[in-house]
């Protein structure tokens, strides 16, 4: 905890004072122009890897970037993006998978979840990745196959995104734009996927 109460003072300090008029103003209220769903690895930092600060983003994270759409009962996700899309009314909804995600591995490998009776119910909803498996890339290397299955849990998910049904309204309504992303730790480079040709392609032409 020491290194935190530390980075703490350090805001207060050296951060705070320098953002003071925006943090007034941020305040009273948020408008955000993006809900950014991702996941929870700790190695995914949005506002570093975006160049965004305080209210720009809102965020909803989840292990495997998930976005249920069989579960009966409430979850934190489609609260979220309900309260983004309705009340804020974000202009774009973008969804972040990421290389190396643990979700993912647990997918391919269900007797890990075992003993993790929530995890393992959560994760179904990445089942669906199986059936959007992504091209083999070979700037891979060795995870090829995890990360073409990564991606596919993005196509899966945007789908998912889709059929909520504030996204579809808004969809209908052409005030909203859905993004999928795919982050890759190792490089640092993001990867969006393009609806024509349903294909991951570089964010950065
Ligand atoms: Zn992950």
């Amino acid at each position: 905890m020491e290194r935190l109460i530390k980075g703490h003072k350090k805001f207060l300090a050296e951060v705070f004072p320098q953002r003071r008029d925006q943090y007034h103003l941020l305040a009273e209220s948020q408008a955000p122009e993006w809900l950014f769903i991702t996941c929870s690895d700790s190695r995914i930092v949005p506002d570093l890897i975006l160049g965004t600060g305080p209210g720009d983003l809102f965020i909803s994270r989840s292990i495997g970037n998930v976005v249920p759409v069989t579960m009966n009962d409430v979850d934190g996700v489609t609260a979220t993006i309900e309260y983004a899309v309705d009340v804020l009314k974000v202009p774009h909804v973008i969804l972040c998978g990421h290389s190396d995600c643990g979700a993912i591995k647990a997918a391919l490998n269900r007797q890990g979840l075992d003993k993790l009776p929530k995890a393992n119910r959560w994760l179904q909803h990445v089942e669906a990745a199986f059936s959007h498996r992504q091209p083999l890339n070979p700037d891979d290397g060795a995870h090829a196959e995890l990360c073409s299955l990564i991606r596919g849990n993005v196509v899966a998910q945007l789908k998912n995104l889709r059929a909520q049904p504030s996204v579809a309204r808004a969809l209908l309504e052409q005030r909203l734009a859905v993004h999928g992303w795919y982050y890759d730790i190792l490089s640092g480079h993001i990867e969006r996927f393009d609806e024509d040709t349903h294909r991951f392609v570089p964010l950065i032409g």
